[in-house]
């Protein structure tokens, strides 16, 4: 391929200025005074104002600062595993990073949580590493949860990973040429797990084998033996995660919601970053606590709970600011979305097979995994998509309907009049780009979102009833 003149944007890495912005975060002390939040935000550019305003919005600000801190922690180690001779893996949000974490020679770094930290933290958001991606010849159905972050890397000017781990094939085609590219174009190994389309136990025991084999294929390139031990006490760490995880979704069944809105995407930012950390383990705990708080006070932002949605894909990840906290203020909880389905469960932690069979179990349970990879992508996709509808009690569903997810797109006229048929809700169908502002910008968003909860949801038959002594809050 013939080689692009770099404009000078993008001769500064995504990693390299996300980094930058983290290393301010991680001075930040664990409670901030409103003052204090907005002579910060006085500091820095409007895109990573907007973020840092939602982020910092005094009901979840005690647990944002805990994420924020964890995340900080995690590009810190990634850099420095690099300086070590440590080899650092990009990975996709679908693979298990805790069987990464479990060598003591290896980092992992995820592509979707890179290019989401660049879009809200880096003024012009991951805009200008897209278009050298565009640039390339690389066509724009290829999804931008990971081509932001790749295309900073085809840049030839950020960080560095020395293998790629790829999980994709069989959950995501798009996911898994983009990754395959990035490894053939920077001539780096690419180790594949693959997901049979077969949910039968033939399917489920070659699945199981794969991920053995990923082991022995991870031993070689890193030059170490996985060591139960150490394997062991990642483990209980994603036990004790795990455990909040699932105190976290419990919460959510209340109504209203006690549990803001922003959490669906800080619970899943733990799912794909630090598993198997205690990093990951503080910071569900401060979720945790915040819920229950919130929980024990009748907190909510609004007069009263009208919405509880169930977003069946992506969520959007430009404006938190636009979307989560102003859904909450207006009364619309934000319950989860597609990509909090991880459905983790303890492990045993009394062999080392145990725990590799728990850790392969974990692989197939992981979003796009599940719902995409499954026998019938259909079918698997509408039942889990019923159960966030019956299990949380929503009254109604969300499709962001992502640009590039052109497979999500194939079949969501199905998911959307069998949820209507199976669990009584309606389904709004929005378009946009997930990752891009530039092809639905967030007030257009938003008023489809008023319109829907409005004329549709608000006008069936009510399942929301309020609970006694609540208190309105401000904030
Ligand atoms: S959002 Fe859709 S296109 Fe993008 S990685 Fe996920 S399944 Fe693939």
């Amino acid at each position: 391929m013939p080689a692009i003149k770099l404009e000078p944007s993008v001769k500064q890495g995504l990693f390299q200025r996300v980094t930058s912005v983290f290393e301010v975060i991680n001075l930040l002390p664990d409670e901030l005074s409103d003052e204090e939040v907005e002579g910060l935000t006085l500091l820095l550019p409007c895109d990573v104002v907007n973020t840092l305003n939602a982020l910092f919005v005094p009901r979840a600000r005690r647990a944002s600062i805990s994420f924020g801190k964890m995340l900080g922690r995690w590009l810190e180690e990634a850099r420095r595993a690099k300086e070590e001779g440590r080899k650092v893996i990009l990975v996709p949000f679908n693979f298990i990073p805790e069987l990464v974490h479990a060598f003591g020679g290896a980092f992992p770094l995820t592509s979707e949580i890179l290019t989401t930290l660049g879009v809200a933290l880096l003024e012009g958001q991951g805009e200008r590493y897209w278009d050298y991606a565009m640039g390339l010849g690389i066509p724009d159905h290829i999804c931008s949860s990971s081509t932001i972050e790749l295309g900073s890397m085809l840049a030839g000017e950020d960080f560095k990973a020395d293998a790629i781990i790829s999980s994709g094939p069989g959950g995501c085609d798009a996911n898994a040429k983009i990754h395959e590219f990035v490894a053939h174009y920077l001539g780096i190994p690419q180790f594949i797990l693959e997901k049979p389309v077969d949910d039968s136990p033939r399917g489920k025991e070659q699945y199981r084998r794969y991920v053995y084999r990923l082991v022995e294929e991870l031993e070689e390139f890193i030059g170490e033996k996985l060591d139960e031990d150490r394997l062991r006490s990642v483990i209980e760490n994603c036990n004790r995660a795990t455990e909040l995880y699932l105190e976290l979704w419990e919460m959510r069944k209340n109504i209203p919601c006690p549990v803001p809105n922003l959490f669906s995407f800080f619970s899943y930012g733990c799912r794909f970053t630090m598993w198997g950390r205690p990093e990951a383990v503080d910071c569900l705990q401060a979720m945790v606590d915040v819920s229950r708080e919130r929980l024990e006070a009748g907190a909510y932002p609004a007069d009263k709970e009208i919405a509880r949605c169930g977003w069946l894909y992506t969520g959007y990840y430009f404006d938190f600011i636009g979307l989560h906290n102003w859904m909450e203020e207006r009364g619309y909880s934000y319950l989860c979305d597609m990509l909090n389905l991880c459905f983790p469960q303890p492990i045993s932690t009394e062999s080392k097979e145990s725990m590799l069979d728990g850790l392969a179990l974990a692989a197939a349970n992981m979003p796009m995994t599940h719902q995409m990879g499954g026998d019938s992508m259909s079918l698997s996709w509408l039942d889990d998509a019923i159960y966030i509808v019956k299990d949380l009690n929503a009254n109604c569903a969300i499709f962001s309907g992502h640009h590039a997810c052109k497979q999500s797109w194939s079949v969501v006229s199905i998911i959307r009049s069998e949820l209507m048929k199976q669990a009584g809700v309606p389904v709004l169908c929005l378009q946009g780009d997930s990752w891009s502002r530039t092809i639905t910008p967030m007030s257009v968003i938003q008023r489809e979102l008023d319109q829907f909860v409005k004329n549709v949801v608000t006008k069936k038959k009510k399942r929301v009833r309020p609970r006694k002594g609540r208190a309105r809050e401000e904030g």
